[in-house]
């Protein structure tokens, strides 16, 4: 492919390292990015259908670098899974996020596990050992995982949630509907939610494919006894569709964008979104 095309050749190969400088770069940077404080939780809340009841927070992880502002976890995230940073940076934000439930009243923080994380030895061993550590009850921690950390070795994802769930752990199926969910399949996992992707809940309003999948999904979820979290809940007129078509749970910029810690324990404390 090299000998035809120079001129798209050279372009292509141009692009390649810049990408891979660019890769290198937030690598390096994250390595480092605990060690120089760069790292920090924001805390969004999920709300109950009803009367907008606060119950429980997603954790979201932010990384603001001293030489180039924020990135974006969308970004760095994909690069820290290809290695064992992932690691690292996963156990930081499930340390920090045990931290701040001594400070709510009640509610679950719900923290995200890439494929990687879900699948390193010892997962279930070592989770139960930070959350005694921490001195916090397991159905406080909800673990947010994506079709793909489960659907690629089916039998031995049902095994981990299935333990999981045994000790307690709240057990999310996040980005629902985008991966490659077999409905064979979502029998055999011990679940307690799915979160319908916000690319559904977007596009409800314009489209009635997304309409249609939001309304399959919560009717799944209802059929099969779990909560249904809707995502990036950004007006007034999602909310209220969600309501009618049965949606238990909602997360978005209409009832709160991603908030520090200290404003996220106001929220718990007044336990109700206004
Ligand atoms: P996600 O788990 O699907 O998280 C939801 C994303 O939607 C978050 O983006 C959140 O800030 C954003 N969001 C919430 N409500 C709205 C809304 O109403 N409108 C819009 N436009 N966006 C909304 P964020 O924080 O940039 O995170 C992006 C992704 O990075 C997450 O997607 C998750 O996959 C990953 N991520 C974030 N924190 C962590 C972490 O601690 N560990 C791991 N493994 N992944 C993380
Ligand atoms: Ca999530
Ligand atoms: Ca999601
Ligand atoms: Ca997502």
């Amino acid at each position: 492919a090299k000998r035809d095309g120079r001129g798209i050749v050279r372009v292509f190969d141009e692009g390649m390292d810049e990408n891979i400088r660019l890769r290198r770069a937030i690598e390096g940077g994250l390595s480092q990015a605990i060690a120089k404080g760069e790292l920090s939780l924001v805390y969004q809340p999920i709300v109950a259908r009803e009367e907008l009841e606060v119950v429980g927070f997603e954790a979201l992880l932010r990384w603001n670098t001293e030489d180039h502002g924020p990135i974006s976890p969308a970004v760095f995230i994909p690069i820290a899974e290809e290695s064992n940073l992932i690691h690292e940076l996963g156990d930081w934000v499930l340390a920090e996020s045990l931290k701040v439930l001594a400070e709510w009243p009640g509610q679950y923080v719900s923290v995200n596990f890439s494929p990687r994380q879900f699948r390193r030895h010892n997962f279930v061993g070592r989770l139960v050992e930070s959350v005694q550590r921490a001195g916090v009850a397991p159905h406080r921690v909800q673990i947010e995982i994506t079709e793909t950390a489960i659907f690629d070795d089916a039998d031995r994802a049902a095994d981990t949630l299935y333990k999981l769930r045994q000790m307690g752990f709240r057990i999310a199926l996040d980005d629902f509907g985008t991966g490659y969910s077999s409905l064979y399949n979502i029998r055999k996992f011990a679940l307690d939610c799915l979160k319908i992707d916000r690319s559904f809940i977007d596009g409800m309003g314009r489209e009635r494919e997304s309409a249609a999948i939001v309304h399959s999904i919560i009717h799944l979820g209802r059929a099969l006894g779990l909560g249904v979290v809707a995502e990036g809940v950004e007006t007034e007129a999602q909310l209220q569709a969600l309501r009618v078509a049965g949606c238990s749970h909602m997360q978005g910029y209409l009832l709160s964008r991603p908030v520090a810690q200290d404003v996220a324990r106001n929220i718990a404390e007044a336990r109700f979104i206004v």
